[in-house]
């Protein structure tokens, strides 16, 4: 049954992951999602329903347009697959529990920025305030008032700390270092986390964007690199890592 369970979460995630992929590149150019259907970017060549079946189709088609032969961004069906993974671990992780949404909401969110923020370079509002506030309901329902306020609250500190980060390096720099996408992000990692783990997903996020900001740096001179994706991945991994701030207190004092 466990099996049946995994496969039936990656599907899932396959088909979340190719709609994710037309909000993600129609909502930034504030076009309709559902008109006009889904189309070659190039020639407008309207797609059949077998060239929408995701992966399977890039794959068929050899990743090109059957009509003009443009190339198709593998930035798509590499995320159909990473969303379904993620789908498949969270499920893994989780089982049927309230966590389990939360997972699949960060999950899905980790498509959205990263293909938005690589394509446009900027994350609609949408992407980020709709997630905060599903998260803040499933936390009203499942934990109560209590921890809901807490996790409001908990957003509203980590957006304060990240506003202020931003501030700080423009002082520094003299150029701005962060976007307002980062720090509305920090809301949702407020939520989903405490402040204190929150803090790790900042460091986390920077020491994972390091080594990939050299590398396009070196290979595109590429100097501007969003750092959305990287925070989005940060939160998931504190998020699956089930810490909380008690055992790491411990941990660190030695106890
Ligand atoms: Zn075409």
């Amino acid at each position: 049954m466990e099996i049946l369970y995994l496969i039936m979460f990656f599907i899932l995630g396959l088909v979340f992951g190719s709609f994710f992929n037309v909000l993600a590149s129609r909502i930034p150019r504030n076009e309709s999602i559902i008109f006009p259907a889904s189309h070659c970017e190039k020639c407008g060549h309207k797609l059949k329903w077998y060239e929408l079946i995701p992966v399977v189709s890039y794959i068929i088609q050899k990743g090109k347009c059957r009509n003009c032969k443009t190339k198709l961004s593998l930035l798509y069906p590499f995320s159909e697959v990473a969303l379904g993974l993620m789908y498949a671990v969270s499920y893994y992780s989780f089982g049927f529990n309230y966590e389990l949404l939360i997972a699949i909401i960060l999950s899905s969110v980790m498509v959205l920025v990263t293909v938005s923020d690589l394509t446009y370079m900027m994350i609609p509002d949408r992407f980020i305030f709709i997630p905060v506030i599903l998260v803040l309901l499933i936390k009203l329902i499942f934990m109560g008032v209590k921890v809901f306020l807490l996790s409001l609250f908990s957003g509203f500190i980590c957006f304060v700390i990240m506003y202020l980060i931003m501030k700080f390096g423009e002082f520094i720099f003299k150029k701005e270092c962060l976007g307002g996408a980062d720090v509305k992000l920090m809301i949702l990692s407020g939520v989903v986390l405490e402040p204190f783990l929150s803090l790790l997903v900042i460091i986390l996020a920077s020491f994972i964007a390091l080594p990939v900001s050299l590398l396009l740096l070196f290979r595109h001179k590429e100097n501007i690199i969003p750092f959305g994706p990287f925070l989005v991945i940060g939160i998931l991994i504190i998020f699956f890592l089930k810490l909380d701030t008690m055992s790491i207190v411990n941990f660190l004092l030695g106890r």
